[in-house]
């Protein structure tokens, strides 16, 4: 076992890592604290620098035109992507780009013409739409949106709850139920433009997410053509859960980047305070809480990797990428919550991004499945079908 990077790795590492330090935070100097995107020609100027560095588009697949970059590698970029104030959930501003909603490329030719390929080309945004009032948690038995035949089309009826930035999509993924009787087996992906007659979409709170509401959705006999399902009738599920694991390894790795900053500040910053004469890093309950951090870090980092090796290599990842997920939202939350503490009244104010991420990472242990949730997954890998 080789835990060393290659030369290729450490190079591109470099480049975003350099790229985040010279081209976003000097950015990030003159936006507002809680921004989440840039202005248009600051965005369109970076893009180009991606493009350039042939880092646009980081998981597109080579066949669609993306660099080609292997899972662990991006799971090391995704670590860079997210050192700066908006980096957990606007990693860079988003000028790295990216495949958006990744289950488009299973799409058929014709769905591709119209939702993958404008996606890829920045024209087209979607959004993914599982959650609902009834629960996110377990949404194979909480969806209760339905969905009827009719010949050539489909009826949907229903309400969805908390799904991210359907606001400002041209498009999105909607989870309908088809067979009433058949539970995660009767569950149907369908592609709805956001344009359709029937659909609504309301912006209802603002979350501890800056710049974000949460939305709700309603269908009210939104009429949806057959040829709009996404892979098969009643296999919808499988088509969310797949989605679901692999996005865990990404959310995670953001996590571990954030928390890496935090205590790169903090590290920083306790030599130069000083309290009763002494600086804040002479004292052992300081050290400490900079130990515990590095610890949080270097393992929740090993067990990403470990995730993203597994997915790359094409074995069950399942359990990994749940253990990603739960361990490195959880250790996220706790370094900067240490960092804020070190940073005293500091730690809170709009001035550094410590009270952002605060805000932000809580909702890491809900988002994608609450960590209670990653648990129940790793259990059942665990207990098998003796767990019923
Ligand atoms: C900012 C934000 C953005 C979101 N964006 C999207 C989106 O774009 N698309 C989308 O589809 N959804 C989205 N969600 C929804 C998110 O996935 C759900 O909130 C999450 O899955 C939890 O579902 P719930 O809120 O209904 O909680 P519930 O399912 O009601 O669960 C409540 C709590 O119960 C506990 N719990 C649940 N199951 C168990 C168990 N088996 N054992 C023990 N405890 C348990 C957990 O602590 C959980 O937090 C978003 C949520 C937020 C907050």
């Amino acid at each position: 076992m080789d835990l060393s990077l290659t030369q290729e790795q450490e190079m591109i590492i470099g480049l975003v890592r350099r790229f985040v330090r010279e081209e976003i935070l000097p950015l990030e100097l003159k936006l507002d604290p809680d921004a989440d995107a840039l202005d248009a020609v600051d965005r369109d100027r970076l893009i180009s620098k991606t493009k350039e560095l042939g880092l646009y588009g980081l998981d597109i697949p080579p066949e669609y035109g993306g660099p080609d970059i292997d899972l662990v590698t991006r799971t090391l970029i995704a670590v860079e992507m997210a050192q700066h104030r908006a980096g957990l959930y606007a990693p860079c501003y988003g000028v790295f780009g990216g495949a958006g909603l990744a289950q488009l490329f299973e799409a058929t030719e014709e769905q591709k013409d119209k939702y993958l390929y404008p996606t890829l080309r920045g024209e087209k945004r979607g959004f993914f739409g599982l959650s609902e009032p009834s629960g996110g948690s377990d949404p194979a038995r909480a969806i209760q949106t339905k969905a009827v035949r009719d010949g050539d089309n489909w009826i949907i009826n229903g309400t969805k709850l908390w799904i991210s930035g359907a606001d400002r999509a041209d498009f999105g993924l909607v989870f309908a139920r088809t067979d009433s009787s058949k539970g995660r087996n009767g569950v149907t992906c369908f592609i709805v433009d956001t344009d359709t007659q029937g659909f609504h979409v309301r912006r209802i709170v603002h979350t501890l997410r800056s710049a974000h509401y949460a939305t709700e959705l309603q269908f009210e006999n939104m009429v949806v053509p057959a040829a709009n399902i996404l892979g098969e009738l009643n296999k919808g599920f499988a088509i969310a859960n797949d989605r679901l694991t692999r996005q865990r390894i990404p959310y995670a790795a953001g996590c571990i980047g954030v928390a890496m900053k935090a205590q790169e500040m903090a590290l920083e910053y306790v030599p130069q305070r000083e309290t009763f004469g002494a600086p804040l890093s002479s004292r052992q309950a300081i050290q400490w809480m900079l130990v515990d951090n590095d610890i949080d870090i270097k393992q929740s980092l090993w067990i990403v990797l470990e995730a993203a090796e597994k997915a790359q290599r094409g074995v069950p990842f399942r359990k990994e990428a749940a253990m990603a997920k739960l361990v490195a939202t959880e250790a996220g939350g706790r370094v900067v919550d240490r960092c804020m503490q070190m940073f005293g009244g500091l730690g809170v104010a709009k001035d550094l991004p410590l009270e952002r991420w605060f805000r932000e990472m809580r909702i890491r242990r809900i988002g994608e499945g609450p960590s209670e949730v990653q648990r129940h997954v790793i259990a059942r890998e665990l207990l098998g079908s003796s767990l019923r």
